[in-house]
């Protein structure tokens, strides 16, 4: 009897203390979600480890909703849309917060790449029909005459841009176009969302910006590919990613015609009006912040390898640049986070 006391004593214990550690971590079952989607014209994939609910639609949401209200100068309403239709308003426009935030750290990155960045480049942009490239033949895209790109650069030159904390004073005949840091500004949105969310890990792309957020369930870091510019179908390395990071890609192979044996991509020269050419292909940025890789990027993939390193460390960003001859060239801190392809 004593004995069976006892037996049923120490099991009624276990019991208890089990419960109790069941009970201290959430007892909460981690699920995997994973989705592909499109929102701000490209495409949404995520793998998302969440103890809650599925919010893989309301990520496409907000990213959408970023689009439509904020970001696209195309949409007529959007923020941006607005600011360009005030141009020359001698008073100035009055930007929302996270816009003016946005759009300092913008000029900021303008100024320290020596004008390799360009949020101004619109006209340009415009006048090169980048967008319906996606959706034309070949044959059918009419590319600018040097006469219009030089009327067009005319009226673009960050410099000329004012932004006394939330007023922003546009000149006449300007035009903003956030294409080079919109989809890193939407990872920050994400990111922002996945903190609130009860989501315990997760991958987010949107186009060429990733993050990296929280951890897997079995404890290893997040992988995150990087394309090979020579042949798109393989890839030049994988980067190892613990925790929160942000990574956004320019490549000469993401938005491109070719018209009489030429190429032709979408990533500007400021300074010519003509697709950059710095002897890169590719620009791989790491950093803390969604906004600033995706910027980065494109200053970088525009300055070309040696200076486009310097712009990267000063900001402490982690940087791997791929040149048209095939050669690989990383930032010291990149090298402790990317391993290439084939390598053990
Ligand atoms: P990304 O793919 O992030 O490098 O951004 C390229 C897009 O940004 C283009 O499709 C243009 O809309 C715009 N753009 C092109 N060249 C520049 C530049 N030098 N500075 C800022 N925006 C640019
Ligand atoms: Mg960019």
């Amino acid at each position: 009897m004593k004995r069976n006391g006892e037996k049923v004593f120490k099991i009624t214990a276990a019991c208890v203390i089990l419960l109790a550690v069941l009970g201290l971590s959430g007892c909460k079952k981690v699920v995997k979600y994973t989705s592909a989607g499109t929102a701000m014209g490209t495409f949404v994939y995520q793998t998302l480890y969440t103890e809650g609910e599925d919010v893989s639609a309301l990520v496409e949401e907000r990213v959408e909703t970023l689009e439509q209200d904020t970001l696209s100068w195309r949409i007529s309403g959007s923020e941006i849309a607005v600011i360009n239709a005030c141009a020359g308003n001698v008073e100035g426009i009055q930007l929302s917060e996270k816009l003016s935030e946005n759009l300092a750290v913008l000029l900021e990155v303008s100024e320290r790449s020596g004008g390799a960045f360009d949020i101004t480049m619109q006209p340009v942009v415009k006048l090169w029909n980048i967008d319906a490239w996606a959706v034309l033949e070949d044959t059918e895209v009419i590319l600018p005459e040097d006469a219009q790109i030089e009327e067009a650069l005319k009226h673009t030159g960050y410099r000329a841009l004012k932004l006394e904390g939330d007023t922003l004073f546009l000149p006449e005949g300007m035009q903003l176009d956030m294409g080079a840091a919109g989809k890193g500004i939407a990872c920050d949105e994400i990111m922002a969302l996945l903190k609130e969310s009860e989501v315990t890990g997760a991958v987010v792309s949107v186009g060429g910006s990733v993050l990296t957020y929280g951890s897997r369930p079995d404890g290893a870091d997040w992988q995150v590919a990087v394309v090979n510019p020579q042949d798109t179908t393989e890839y030049l390395g994988t980067l190892s990613l613990s925790g929160e990071w942000f990574v956004s890609t320019s490549g000469d192979y993401e938005r491109y015609v070719e018209a009489d044996g030429i190429r032709y991509h979408h990533i500007l020269n400021p300074a010519t009006g003509y697709p950059a050419e710095s002897g890169v292909r590719g620009v791989t940025i790491v950093c803390d912040s969604g906004i600033l890789s995706d910027a980065l990027s494109t200053a970088c993939f525009v300055l070309g390898v040696q200076d486009g390193m310097e712009l990267a460390e000063s900001y402490g960003a982690k940087a791997l640049f791929a040149d048209e001859t095939g050669q690989i060239f990383m930032t010291e801190n990149m090298k402790e986070i990317f391993k290439e392809t084939g390598d053990k």
